[in-house]
């Protein structure tokens, strides 16, 4: 039957209506909170805040010191979100990024803290070398400059394995080395980290929107770009094989970075892996959002609370966000 007897807008009538046949739902525990902690206490620096650093490009968005971070966390897990994904920013950097696997280093001692201080909140550590290696690039280079997969995965598992020591819920590798899922599979259950779960970043694209990240961890690549390992933005079908792959290695959950322009993406791989998928809402993003909205020309809150509605619908079942805190206090 169609119109007049069909009439969509009877459902659209009322607040009432249109809340009983809601399609998808956005809330708290989905969200992950990413933080950027630093060894070097930044004291109090321009923020006029202790133990913060404001990273200008990601207005509302600060480098933390270990006590801030504790802080932060508590706040998080106060206003019901499930996780924060930890990136590190060492002191110091080598040639190998042997910070990333020091029992000592700056993730695996933020772990520690915020296990001990909020328990109930899951600490998922981004794994990757490239926060601690001098040339910034994800894996280890050979002589002539290019990264070498296969000798890098060993590096990748033992970081995995030492955040998993130091207490990590979840390790979610990012370096995108082919292999490197397995690779951490085996080193978990071999160190007897059997239960600790992998998030991949199974979808991760060489995107522009990852600019203002690249400030905040300090982490672009001294020479070249990272197109020889992260996805070209124009492949929707190597998306999904990257996501197979990950979900044949032993992947438990599944990710695809950026999120708002790859929304087709979260939805096909959805459909060929049926593992929970978690949407990254990069830092690209959430700065355009701060911007248009710092200028009067967006209303930051619809417009947040509008794009993680689309990502679930997209298909994701969690979202990794830096508008959680906003977006949780406005769903309260
Ligand atoms: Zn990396």
């Amino acid at each position: 039957m169609a119109f007049p007897q069909t009439r969509m807008r009877r459902l659209r009538a009322t607040a009432g209506l249109r809340g009983l046949v809601r399609e998808t739902d956005v809330r708290a525990g989905q969200f992950v909170l990413p933080l950027f902690v630093t060894e070097t206490d930044p004291g109090e620096g321009a923020s006029g805040r202790a133990g913060r650093e404001p990273i200008a490009t990601m207005p509302g968005v600060d480098r933390l010191s270990l006590t801030a971070l504790v802080a932060e966390a508590q706040e998080a897990a106060a206003l019901g979100i499930s996780a924060v994904m930890l990136f590190g920013l060492p002191a110091e950097k080598d040639e190998q990024g042997s910070g990333a696997w020091d029992a000592e280093g700056v993730v695996q001692l933020a772990t520690r803290a915020i296990k001990q201080a909020v328990p109930e909140l899951l600490v998922i550590t981004d794994v990757c070398l490239c926060e601690y290696t001098s040339h910034g690039h994800c894996g280890v280079l050979r002589e002539d400059s290019s990264v070498d997969n296969d000798a890098t995965l060993e590096l990748i598992a033992q970081t995995a394995v030492s955040h998993a020591r130091a207490g990590a819920d979840i390790v979610a590798p990012s370096d995108m080395m082919d292999g490197r899922v397995g690779a951490i599979r085996e080193e978990l259950d071999g160190e007897g980290f059997t239960d600790t779960p992998i998030l991949a970043y199974s979808a991760k694209f060489a995107s522009a929107f990852y600019g203002p990240f690249r400030e905040a961890a300090d982490s672009t690549p001294a020479f070249g770009d990272r197109r020889s390992y992260q996805m070209d933005p124009a492949n929707g079908r190597e998306a999904v094989r990257e996501a197979l792959l990950d979900v044949q290695e032993g992947a438990d959950m599944v990710m695809v970075k950026p999120a708002l322009a790859y929304g087709d993406l979260i939805s096909a791989v959805k459909r060929a892996t049926h593992l929970p998928v978690a949407a990254y809402n990069v830092s690209g993003e959430y700065a355009m959002v701060k911007a248009a909205a710092a200028a009067g020309y967006l209303d930051e809150r619809a417009t947040v609370l509008e794009i993680l509605t689309s990502l679930r619908r997209a298909g994701a079942d969690t979202i990794i966000t830096y508008h959680a805190k906003d977006a949780a206090q406005w769903l309260q």
